[in-house]
């Protein structure tokens, strides 16, 4: 039987820290139910101790999901872990992740504490946290620019101290997809787990490796990967889940590795976050661009037309892509115009809709065919995303 990776979604908190991408407490728990519906095992909902709103949204979402794990973030300091567990105590299987810097240069320049005092702090937060529950994560804070053996003495401390995931992060970026291989192997020889110890990864884009640097670990042990939906995140963002997780469905020959998540479900994800923040999928993002199957060079429509696996690896269907039910035209009508744009993530009232007609139309008689992209770019032009769910933003 295939290894399961388990699937942490950090959408809601460090996709949340990306510029620009503030959400409001309705937009977060609209965006939990679809992370729900999606298959995640784990969604991280936000840092209770960081504002009120933060603490209030990380409850509000614990109450409105049904069956799926919802963290909360906190420094390994006693009153933010009791904040985080006040915040996530009453969802259906609540737990605390908390970090903590194990680089020398973080250690010196942000913490001012010694390796000793590191361990030290790493013992008492755990402990601590593991009175409220036995689902506690613990994570090295740039543990790629750390010490492998000082990160081996900080998890086996935070083994012993009750916690059963070890997050290995690389919080800036840096690592390469070898190394962090050689890491993991590492950490898997050296730590003292026990049979539900897991190790997770949480990689940064910063040099375009999140996910390649997310499957390396995976292929060397690791059983957690924490990702966000379209890869949003601080700077250049995370591994994006649905690269992560196609990654391993379409090279299930190489990785022998199952996930829980609905891939059908990816693209409506990746929609519904663009819409929540207002912000559209790059067109030649992999997977859930509107390019991704898109074939232009004629050597490559005709080998699709005579067998589409020539020049594509996945279907579009696969991802919940279905842009081809609807062919817009000449002689569609408004319904079907209607429909499209709500497909591309726009809620219009019937004026607007009219204005799109009217639109797609004069576009009709310049251009033969009428792509996706076509009706996006026109419809961004007069209506913002974001504008059209105003009506939940406060
Ligand atoms: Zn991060």
């Amino acid at each position: 039987m295939s290894d399961k990776v388990m699937i942490f979604d950090t959408t809601l908190r460090d996709g949340e820290q990306s510029p620009g991408a503030t959400m409001n407490i309705d937009e977060k728990i609209r965006m939990a139910r679809q992370l729900e519906t999606l298959g995640v095992d784990i969604i991280e909902a936000g840092f209770p101790i960081a504002s009120k709103g933060d603490f209030e949204s990380v409850r509000a979402i614990s109450e409105a999901v049904s069956d799926i794990q919802v963290a909360g973030l906190c420094r390994s300091v006693t009153k933010d872990i009791d904040r985080c567990w006040e915040a996530v105590k009453d969802s259906p299987e609540p737990r605390i992740h908390t970090f903590l810097a194990t680089s020398p240069i973080h250690m010196e320049y942000k913490l001012g504490k010694t390796p000793d005092q590191v361990v030290e702090m790493t013992e008492a937060a755990v402990s601590h946290a593991a009175k409220y529950t036995s689902n506690v994560e613990f994570s090295a804070e740039d543990a790629s620019r750390s010490e492998w053996d000082f990160l081996v003495r900080v998890f086996n401390t935070a083994i012993k101290a009750g916690a059963r995931t070890l997050n290995v992060p690389d919080t800036v970026g840096y690592t390469q997809p070898h190394e962090f291989h050689d890491l993991i192997r590492y950490l898997m020889e050296k730590l003292d787990m026990k049979d539900d110890t897991v190790i997770s990864v949480h990689c940064h884009n910063d040099l375009g490796l999140a996910v390649a640097n997310s499957l390396a670990a995976i292929r060397a042990g690791a059983r957690q990967v924490e990702c966000t939906v379209s890869g949003i995140g601080e700077r250049a963002g995370n591994a994006a889940l649905e690269e992560v997780v196609m990654g391993l469905n379409t090279r299930k020959d190489l990785y022998d590795i199952e996930t829980g998540i609905v891939t059908e479900q990816l693209y409506p994800s990746c929609r519904r976050l663009s819409q929540i923040i207002g912000q559209p999928i790059p067109p030649y993002k992999a997977i859930v661009g509107t390019n991704a199957f898109a074939h232009e060079s004629g050597v490559h429509q005709d080998g699709v037309i005579k067998n589409r696996q020539t020049y594509e690896i996945m279907t579009p269907a696969s991802i919940g892509r279905h842009g081809t039910d609807i062919v817009i035209g000449k002689h569609s009508g408004s319904h079907a115009i209607k429909r499209k744009v709500e497909e591309l993530g726009y809620t219009l009232d019937d004026e607007q809709v009219g204005a799109m007609f009217d639109a797609v139309k004069e576009l009709a008689d310049k251009k033969e065919q009428i792509y996706d992209e076509d009706v996006e770019a026109s419809c961004s032009k007069r209506f913002t995303v974001a504008a059209t769910s105003s009506a939940s933003r406060t």
